[in-house]
């Protein structure tokens, strides 16, 4: 009897997909990784404009937040929280950006951004065409090992 139960359960465990092909974020881990565990990963971003731009993406192919139980949403929120902090921490921003919009690569990524007034969008999203002014030349510099203080606050706080 347990074992036409267990049976029975097993024919209605789905198997998820998870790794796309074609997708990107599946492909490859997509940064310098700070800090990862089971369900997903925050990696820091190359960008010449942004030191400290980071992204936590979620390690399966999982499309909205909404598609994860909200044990799962929650954690994903409480590692996008810590990178904030840690952002904040580590950068003295003016500002921090979180966004998650996916249409390019529908996986799970949120992105956190370090902004300052002098930055190269400021007070525009960092997609947008890069403003033409002096601001730049006044823009705090990051601490000295800053890679260094973003990954151990974030071990801290997670
Ligand atoms: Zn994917």
């Amino acid at each position: 009897m347990t074992k036409k139960i267990a049976s029975h359960h097993a024919r209605h465990t789905r198997t998820v997909s998870e790794r796309v092909p074609a997708c990107v974020l599946c492909r490859t881990v997509g940064g310098t990784v700070l800090w990862r565990d089971s369900d997903c990963r925050v990696v820091l971003i190359r960008d010449a404009d942004y030191p400290g731009y980071c992204r936590v993406i979620w390690n399966t192919h999982v499309k909205e937040m909404t598609d994860l139980p909200p044990l799962r949403r929650a954690h994903c929120m409480r590692v996008v929280f810590a990178v904030e902090s840690a952002v904040r921490e580590v950068f003295t921003p003016d500002k921090v950006n979180l966004a998650a919009f996916g249409n390019m690569a529908p996986h799970l990524h949120w992105h956190i951004i370090p902004r300052f007034m002098q930055d190269a969008h400021f007070p525009n999203p960092v997609w947008g065409a890069r403003r033409d002014t002096g601001a730049l030349a006044t823009l705090p510099r990051p601490p000295a090992k800053w890679r260094t203080m973003l990954a151990r606050t974030l071990s801290r706080l997670l």
